[in-house]
């Protein structure tokens, strides 16, 4: 883990080091900014989403500290907090609670809104779209969720609590934005080469990120259930996480270890999860589904996958 994590750190702060002083070609600057965009996506996936969810170290400072490695992403850890770890993992491809299945813009992530004709075309435009993920998420996602979880209650602070929240966002934000645009264009290298570059790594990690992300959940083969008339889900926690969720391509050796490292995770949450449900029925039971359910999942390759989740 602490080789994982010195390479990944290293692998998003190394190149813009070299790029601000090297100042190189905007060839080769370009992919330097692609580096820093793969590094920010492998912290993301490998470090942060496992600090943030307590799970990274036994030490909750470690946690706290590596958790914030989201605001190199200019990203706010409250929000993440709220969002992924409440929400998407309690309520997981349940339409208007879990936010990662909302529609966003001219983008359906669940069978149960309405269809637009051009979806039809989804399958094509949705990269487009998971490339400005990101950037969406620094400039304005975290605000318009922050507004909606306190309107909501799913953000418990109190008035003081939230302005102080607030302030420390914007604050991160304006660090982040000073230090990869402003710093860059303040030593020379040119402000269309310093955008370019910045859209650059955020498109790389912005597909990476949601590629990885969705591929769990929003593919053929995961359900969407609805709560009941009494605003009940049919399926304990655990075997819901089963249904709305899937592993895939496990054994597949091209793929980066801190990808493997999180689809293992996924495995292993299933597993738990499912003894969670299973422990109290009998022994049987407890063949029977995993069987069933999680075997013909192992066999999906990313390809189809990827194919089909939009
Ligand atoms: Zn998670």
């Amino acid at each position: 883990m602490v080789i994982k994590t010195v390479v990944l750190l290293l692998s998003y702060f190394v190149p813009f080091i070299v790029l601000l002083l090297l100042q190189p070609s905007f060839l080769v600057a370009s992919l330097l900014w692609l580096m820093m965009g793969f590094g920010l996506a492998g912290l993301g996936m490998s470090i942060m989403h496992d600090a943030n969810h307590g799970a990274y170290s036994d030490n909750k400072t470690i946690n706290y500290i590596l958790g914030h490695t989201l605001s190199f992403a200019g990203g706010s850890v409250f929000n993440w907090k709220l969002q992924h770890n409440i929400l998407h993992h309690t309520y997981t491809n349940i339409v208007h609670m879990d936010d990662d299945i909302a529609d966003k813009l001219v983008l359906r992530f669940n069978p149960h809104t309405k269809v637009k004709k051009y979806q039809s075309m989804q399958y094509i435009y949705a990269f487009l779209f998971y490339g400005i993920l990101t950037l969406y998420w620094v400039l304005l996602k975290d605000f318009i969720q922050f507004a909606k979880y306190t309107k909501n209650g799913v953000n418990p602070g109190t008035k003081n609590e939230n302005i102080a929240t607030v302030f420390r966002m914007i604050v991160v934000k304006l660090i982040y934005f000073a230090a990869f645009i402003v710093l860059p264009i303040q030593i020379g290298i040119p402000v269309w080469q310093v955008l370019s570059g910045f859209m650059i790594m955020h498109f790389a990690a912005g597909i990476i990120l949601t590629v990885v992300f969705q591929l769990a959940h929003t593919v053929e083969g995961t359900s969407h259930p609805l709560p009941n008339e009494s605003g009940d889900i049919d399926n304990c926690w655990a075997i819901h996480q089963m249904n709305t969720t899937v592993n895939f391509s496990k054994a597949a050796s091209f793929l980066p270890g801190i990808w493997v490292d999180l689809i293992i995770k996924l495995s292993i949450t299933f597993f738990l999860a499912f003894v969670m449900c299973i422990i109290p029925t009998s022994h049987q039971l407890l063949k029977q589904p995993l069987k069933n359910m999680v075997s013909p999942i192992w066999k999906i390759k990313l390809l189809v996958l990827l194919l089909n989740h939009t």
